[in-house]
């Protein structure tokens, strides 16, 4: 079995024996001592403590707040070139040290190794679109808006920017905000999530060395203490955050009614609609990838198939006819294709949901619950699990389950599948599967979700597109990364100017001002 050191790269290791502490990166510096209240990271395919997280207090949350403070008249003034020389240097570091950190995403959140490569894929791509922040900041010019008169608008940074990310993308996601909000002139306090803390310190750490001054980008660990200080803290002007939706829409009205501009992208459940005329084998690899892949814990899984009229069977069997030959193991072993969920209470709360789904009358066709791993006894696995014949008042179909657990509906006609995926409260991703180009066009149209794939199961946008769902996926206006991500991270000032001019003198005049 594959081991890997507990610590970030560059972070100091504990004494021997101890797991070592991930440091806060605050202002520069590494603070590897905790001062006050720590928690456990896990590597959860062994069930093993690997490291010790540091958990904020208010004055510490302060500290990094102050920090970001500090460095942000500088930053906001670095000539755009400059700005964007930082970026393409992270990109080329990042680029050079994905096995890296792939390899800290697999020990901590236990996703398989391709699977964590992928993740930094993602994640880089959004280094790339933020590379052409030069581009991507240019405001509008109107000469001669009145007789003399120009008018042009600028894009200006919103200052000190929080983000509060979960741990089931502990590099990608932070790669949604950080490298748009700091090329855009902010500076930022990262709150990672306290289950998967250390890439968040990698990608600092990388920032440094690519150029970026101190105090720009503060990585603080913590919980709801450091949260809910971030979300009332007088100098914090934005809140970018993804995390589950009761989580997300207490930092989006608490933060609002701190007078900041929130985003917080919630929770899913997302919808698979399957028809008729669907190529039941390329539908059966889709669901399954889209399932069961990261253990089902990625806010764009599919979670629920709709499969309408008699593609139920087919499906059912070609989706079993999978199962059967997924490889379930730890995420840093070569061939694993599925690793373990986030922690043993994840663990038991998806049991726990799929001993009710078989009580409530679910067809319980694939149970995973009693998987056993080979040499990771204590890990917090789950087997791939199918429930058949589902109905919407099920609470396997109403929860996010965030696990490895693919519901079947069954219904009659594309107008009930609609209708189906149109009434749930979550809204983040859906697909439909069909070659009936007209149907899919009529989905993509009616459907109420705010990203949708046609024979695509999880349509993630690339990163010069934005990400976000919509209901209670989302709460805000923007979504983040592309456009949304710049318009999210500045603010815009539109100017009026002319100069003196004798001969367009008109002496004083107290109507307001109308064009001529
Ligand atoms: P979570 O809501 O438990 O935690 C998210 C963040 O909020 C973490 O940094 C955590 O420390 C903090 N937090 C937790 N409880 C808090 C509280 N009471 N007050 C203030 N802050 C709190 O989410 P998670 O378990 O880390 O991640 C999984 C969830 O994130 C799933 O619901 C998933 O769908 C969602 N998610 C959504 C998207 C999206 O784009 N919509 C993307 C990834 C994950």
């Amino acid at each position: 079995m594959t081991t890997t050191t507990s610590a970030p790269a560059n972070a100091a290791s504990g004494t021997q024996g101890e797991p070592s502490l991930v440091p806060h990166y605050v202002d520069g510096a590494l603070l590897t001592s905790a001062t006050g209240r720590a928690g456990n990271v896990f590597n959860p395919a062994l069930g093993a403590v690997v490291a010790r997280v540091p958990l904020a207090s208010v004055e510490e949350t302060d500290a990094a707040v102050a920090a970001a403070k500090a460095a942000l008249p500088a930053w906001r003034d670095t000539s755009l070139v400059k700005r964007a020389g930082v970026m393409f240097r992270f990109r080329e570091l990042l680029d050079a040290r994905r096995s890296e950190l792939a390899a800290i995403i697999t020990r901590e959140h236990g996703k398989v190794t391709d699977d964590a490569l992928g993740e930094v894929a993602r994640g880089l791509e959004v280094v790339d679109f933020a590379c052409g922040i030069p581009h991507l900041l240019k405001g509008e010019f109107s000469e001669n808006v009145s007789t003399g008169i120009d008018a042009w608008s600028v894009r200006q940074s919103v200052g000190v920017v929080a983000g509060i990310t979960p741990f089931n993308f502990p590099a990608m996601v932070p790669l949604w905000m950080v490298p748009i909000a700091i090329a855009c002139g902010n500076t930022f306090v990262l709150k990672p999530s306290e289950k998967a803390p250390s890439s968040a310190v990698f990608l600092a750490e990388l920032l440094q060395e690519a150029g970026l001054p101190k105090g720009v980008l503060n990585v603080l660990h913590g919980d709801a203490v450091a949260v809910n200080r971030l979300l009332e803290h007088p100098d914090v002007a934005a809140i970018s955050s993804v995390g589950s939706t009761p989580v997300a829409q207490h930092i989006y009205e608490t933060g609002t009614r701190h007078g900041k501009r929130v985003q917080a992208l919630g929770g899913a459940k997302n919808h698979m609609v399957v028809l008729p005329d669907a190529d039941v084998e390329w539908a059966a690899d889709a669901a399954v990838g889209a399932a069961y892949g990261s253990a089902g814990q990625r806010c764009m899984a599919i979670s629920a198939i709709v499969a309408v009229g008699d593609v139920a069977d087919p499906l059912r069997a070609a989706i079993e006819q999978r199962l059967a030959k997924l490889r379930v193991g730890n995420g840093a072993e070569a061939g694993s294709e599925m690793g373990p969920v986030i922690t043993a209470d994840a663990r038991d709360r998806i049991v726990g949901l799929i001993e009710e789904g078989a009580r409530d009358g679910a067809a319980l066709t694939v149970d995973g619950r009693a998987l056993k791993v080979p040499g990771c006894d204590k890990g917090f696995f789950v087997g791939p699990t199918l429930f058949d014949n589902v109905t919407p008042e099920m609470s396997v179909y109403r929860e996010e389950i965030f696990g490895p657990v693919l519901v079947i509906l069954r219904v009659d006609s594309y107008d009930e599948a609609l209708a189906l995926v149109n009434g749930n409260q979550y809204a983040n991703g859906t697909a439909i599967f069909t070659n009936d180009g007209a149907v899919a066009r009529k989905f993509q149209n009616e459907v109420e979700v705010g990203m949708v794939g046609i024979n695509v199961p999880i349509p993630v946008p690339m990163a010069f597109f934005s990400f976000g769902g919509w209901k209670q996926s989302l709460f805000g206006d923007t979504h983040v990364h592309g456009m949304e991500g710049v318009r999210f991270f500045t603010r815009m000032k539109a100017v009026t100017g002319r100069w003196p001019d004798p001969s367009r003198r008109h002496g004083v005049n107290l109507g307001f001002p109308t064009n001529g």
